[in-house]
């Protein structure tokens, strides 16, 4: 870049945006790239801190993300003028295209804008929406955590693994607490290599981190756990199940319980009950096969349940009454 350019760059002015630029709106918002004509009345109603801000014309208000709102008396063409310091043209965009049309069609980086924004000018309505959006993908009830736990489904325009390190992180910093245990969970499933990473690579705060990786640990002692008293779950199965076994020798006695230590992995996918009966239980019969099935489930069960708490979070239960009162808020 030579002077010439730089001086281009610093001195560009941003320009009208193609649809945020209503010609009844009566005020101006200006970012880097862009400017946008919208309504005083329709932030107003959706954010507390425009509302604070139009209230107090001339203010300079402060806000959680350290970034400054000048409201100076600037106007532009008789509108007033309010400069938003430090955030970026296309995230404003895309929290304004959410306020004026709120659909459903989200790509990653769109519901990381809107909910950081949202969180930042405290548009409560959706911020409330986004959150819901990403809780319906990930779950709190195991059986529909288990239907939607596939690496290579798409989410949000992408793949589903490569979604839940910068939710995480977007959620964490926009304070979407009931997010946390869900997301924290999910990015455990992933290897040590790909934490670094991903938290270095997303920028995460390091309170968030510790967090993660703490919950992690107690997770991996969790799973162990439950691993290790897999044959001893089984064995009871089986026995309990005896009188129904149509196998000759009954499974109880012909059960080798070997390649347990396969189980031992961080992913958690290979932990459900069909899949432990299929792979350890291969030859069984069939009466066998669900009462295995069923017995590894309800231990899932008992492991799912104690996810939230590994990571310092309420337990499901309360997480799903607050995402209840946002839906219907
Ligand atoms: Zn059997």
């Amino acid at each position: 870049m030579n002077a010439i350019e730089r001086l281009e760059e610093v001195t560009k002015i941003p320009e009208p945006h193609e649809i945020l630029w209503f010609l009844d709106g009566n005020v101006v918002l200006a970012t880097d790239v862009y400017l946008f004509k919208v309504h005083k009345g329709v932030l107003s109603l959706q954010s507390t801190v425009f509302r604070d801000m139009f209230d107090l014309s001339n203010a300079v208000i402060s806000t959680d993300g350290g970034n400054e709102i000048e409201s100076v008396q600037d106007t532009y063409e008789g509108v007033p003028l309010v400069t938003l310091v430090g955030d970026d043209g296309e995230d404003v965009a895309h929290l304004l295209r959410a306020v004026y049309e709120p659909r459903n069609r989200t790509p990653l980086d769109v519901v990381v804008a809107l909910l950081l924004l949202s969180a930042k000018y405290d548009f409560k309505g959706v911020w409330a929406n986004v959150v819901v959006q990403i809780s319906r993908q990930y779950p709190t009830h195991l059986q529909d955590y288990d239907a939607v736990d596939n690496d290579d489904n798409p989410l949000f325009d992408v793949r589903r693994n490569g979604c839940p390190f910068t939710l995480l992180c977007a959620a964490f910093k926009a304070n979407a607490d009931v997010l946390l245990p869900i997301l924290y969970f999910a990015c455990s499933d992933f290897g040590m290599k790909s934490v670094i990473f991903e938290t270095r690579e997303n920028d995460t705060p390091s309170d968030c981190v510790n967090t993660l990786l703490e919950g992690r640990e107690e997770l991996d002692r969790a799973l162990n756990k439950f691993i290790w008293g897999l044959p001893e779950l089984l064995r009871a199965a089986l026995r309990g199940g005896r009188n129904q076994c149509n196998a000759n020798p009954p499974c109880v006695e012909a059960f080798p319980y070997s390649y347990l230590s396969d189980l031992i992995s961080s992913d958690f996918n290979r932990t459900r009950g069909s899949f432990v009966a299929d792979a350890y239980l291969g030859p069984g019969c069939p009466n066998c096969k669900l009462l295995v099935k069923n017995a590894v489930e309800t231990a899932r069960e008992e492991y799912w349940e104690k996810v939230p708490s590994h990571f310092g979070c309420p337990e499901w239960h309360v997480i799903e009454r607050q995402l209840d009162e946002l839906e219907n808020s």
